[in-house]
């Protein structure tokens, strides 16, 4: 099998038939996968910032359609019980946003 000679982080997530694959090198290049289309990532992910913290919406979306911030990255209360409600929220939007076709007209 194949194994890349520089680091980078893996990560997959599944939910009935979807499946998303992230795959990042520390210079934050790298692609997403879901359900077999791919977005290359070319930089850093350019989310729009205020401060230190990545702006996010109701929704936990930030700037980038599809791109969601959960956290101590979102700035306020710096709780476990903020980031596990951010990270709910997160995911279950991006399931409903999915659903209803998707990010980028897919
Ligand atoms: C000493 C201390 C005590 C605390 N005590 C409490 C407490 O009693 N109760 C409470 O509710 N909260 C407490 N907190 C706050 C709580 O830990 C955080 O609010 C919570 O962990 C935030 O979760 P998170 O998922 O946003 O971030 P984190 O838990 O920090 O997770 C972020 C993850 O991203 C990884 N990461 C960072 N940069 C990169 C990168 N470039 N590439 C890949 N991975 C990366 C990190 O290694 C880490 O695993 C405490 C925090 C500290 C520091």
């Amino acid at each position: 099998m194949y194994k890349s000679k520089k680091p980078y982080h893996y990560g997959t997530g599944r939910r009935k038939s979807s499946v998303a694959r992230v795959h990042l090198f520390p210079n934050g290049t790298g692609s997403i996968t879901i359900n077999g289309g791919t977005v290359t990532i070319t930089g850093g992910l350019g989310a729009e910032g205020d401060g230190n913290r990545i702006v996010v919406g109701p929704d936990m979306m930030t700037s980038i359609p599809g791109l969601y911030a959960a956290g101590d990255c979102t700035g306020g209360l710096l709780q476990v019980a903020k980031a596990v409600y951010e990270g709910a929220m997160a995911g279950s939007e991006a399931a409903k946003a999915l659903r209803k076709g998707g990010f980028y007209g897919g």
